[in-house]
């Protein structure tokens, strides 16, 4: 069963996998640091997705592009414009939130007697559990108001907020019925605009035409790119170009730890395709795809949902987009958007740079703005997923048989942080440590290996079941003195085997390069 966002956070900052960032000074809203074992689930995620969408692949091509790029590239996408929500402020506490994200739910509190006139108020609540806290509220609220009192609830589950709005009370009422963890507000602002894109200054002007802009995705440099890549002759329609990157959203409410920040890492590829091209076709096997990476590293397959847009909500030049929804510990949300832009960013760049986007089509002896279909995901929310879905705990039999408690990440071997961990059985035979000593460092040429000398060997299985290490490879007394090789430990079923130091080699790349 997938742990609570708050489980998830604690053993994030306990084991070093990622901590609030700027810690010291009491974290800074919506941005995060990785640890030391946070680094390496977050760099295994971003290679094993370059390995299967660039380097197995003949048709698709990486690019690294800057952050900060010419600011008409953000006014020919239309981010300048239009990449904005739309935020409500609350009148009286200055909070603010996503107009889009709070939905209204009516409700009527049951008569219970006559009472003072009440004000015009709103109440926001913030709570894991949004529909045991409203209906607990809700109740003390009409029992303490003594009346009935008509009103809305505004909510938004994903978030973790809900504003709800009365008609009528007192201040004193309002304390006495939401208590410290609501704060209570005035009346919110109608919904404006706010765009989230980061502003920075670039060169030592300061008026506005040095304005430049944080990207707030990394699939722009693609297009900005897209002419050069073309013409240095390698790729032929179709084909993709891949880029990976940190991205910048000023979010309105940064929430749910990784889930949303305001700065993240996205996975993207532009993969463009002939404008009469069966793009539906096209479309539903990069959604496949997509579905069968993400099980390749261990999130497990119902999980993932598809949400299809409806019509009426797509961007006016989006011919479709799916998202791949996941079941995160705070809900089913989307974790990988697949649109179908057709060619409207390029003849956007096209119309305001000035150059020509038109590609020529050898076979089809002719020219054309090339249609692309999009794949983007956000590595932070992939990297909560995989966490989410690695927690687990079991039972198993401890050195006397008897089952014990075991607190375990089943990370994919491709995404565990270390890959093996190498024991001495003893630490006081210097033979049989160095022994280990020299396995460890072969090991370590290829792939990222723990070494650990203290404590029983149980409870040294038990360090890395912790961490996620899917396998722990020990030396004995038998392997140095009869040359009948290592044992090793399976993390998921904990069986053990016993290899020869070359046999070690060929079962480890096989489980853990795939
Ligand atoms: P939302 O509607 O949730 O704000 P979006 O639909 O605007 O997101 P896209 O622009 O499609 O998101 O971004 C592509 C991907 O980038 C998302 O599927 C997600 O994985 C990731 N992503 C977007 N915004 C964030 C964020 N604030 N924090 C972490 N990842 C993000």
């Amino acid at each position: 069963s997938t742990p609570t966002m708050d489980t998830l956070i604690a053993l994030c900052k306990r084991r070093g996998f990622v901590f609030p960032s700027s810690d010291i000074y009491g974290g800074y809203n919506g941005f995060f640091d990785f640890g030391p074992l946070g680094v390496e689930v977050k760099n295994n995620i971003k290679q094993a997705w370059w390995k299967d969408f660039v380097h197995r692949r003949d048709d698709i091509v990486g690019l690294d592009s800057t952050i900060i790029m010419h600011p008409k590239i953000w006014v020919a996408s239309g981010h300048v414009g239009g990449f904005s929500d739309p935020m409500v402020d609350c009148k009286e506490t200055k909070l603010r939130y996503r107009a889009d994200q709070l939905f209204f739910q009516e409700f009527t509190f049951t008569p219970d007697g006559e009472g003072d006139a009440m004000n015009h108020f709103v109440v926001v609540v913030e709570a894991d559990d949004m529909n045991t806290a409203l209906a607990e509220r809700a109740s003390k609220v009409a029992r303490l108001l003594g009346k009935q009192a008509e009103g809305k609830v505004r909510a938004a589950p994903a978030d973790g907020a809900a504003v709800i709005e009365f008609t009528e009370s007192t201040a004193e009422q309002r304390e006495a019925a939401f208590g410290p963890d609501a704060t209570t507000a005035g009346t919110l602002t109608e919904p404006r605009d706010f765009n989230l894109m980061f502003e920075t200054k670039v060169g030592p002007l300061a008026d506005k035409s040095a304005t430049a802009y944080l990207r707030p995705e990394t699939a722009q440099g693609i297009f900005a790119n897209y002419r050069n890549i073309v013409d240095t002759g390698r790729v032929k329609v179709p084909f993709g170009i891949a880029q990976v990157g940190k991205a910048f959203r000023n979010e309105i409410t940064p929430r749910n730890f990784l889930f949303r920040s305001r700065e993240f890492e996205q996975m993207e590829i532009e993969y463009f395709i002939q404008p009469d091209a069966d793009w539906k076709t096209l479309h539903r096997e990069w959604i496949d795809k997509c579905i069968d990476w993400l099980v390749s590293i261990g999130l497990p397959r119902e999980g993932i949902g598809e949400d299809v847009h409806p019509a009426h909500k797509l961007s006016h030049y989006s011919k479709g987009t799916t998202d791949l929804t996941f079941r995160f510990p705070h809900g089913v949300q989307e974790l990988w958007g697949i649109a179908c832009r057709g060619d409207f960013d390029l003849t956007q760049h096209q119309e305001h740079s000035g150059k020509s986007m038109e590609y020529f089509d050898e076979q089809q002896k002719q020219k054309y703005i090339p249609h692309v279909i999009e794949p983007s995901l956000g590595v932070d929310r992939t990297f909560l997923a995989v966490l989410a879905a690695a927690y687990c705990e079991d039972e198993i039999p401890n050195d006397k048989g008897t089952p014990e408690k075991r607190s375990v990440m089943k990370f994919h071997p491709r995404i565990a942080p270390y890959k093996v961990a190498v024991f001495p059985l003893v630490k006081n035979k210097p033979e049989l440590v160095e022994h280990a000593r020299k396995l460890y460092e072969r090991l370590q040429n290829r792939w990222n290996v723990f070494w650990d000398v203290s404590g029983a060997i149980g409870r040294r299985y038990r360090r890395q079941d912790e961490i996620g290490t899917p396998f722990c490879v020990t030396v004995d007394f038998d392997t140095i003195e009869q040359g009948t090789g290592v044992t090793v430990r399976d993390r998921d079923t904990t069986q053990q085997i016993r290899l020869s130091e070359d046999e070690l080699f060929n079962y480890l790349s096989e489980k853990i390069d795939g």
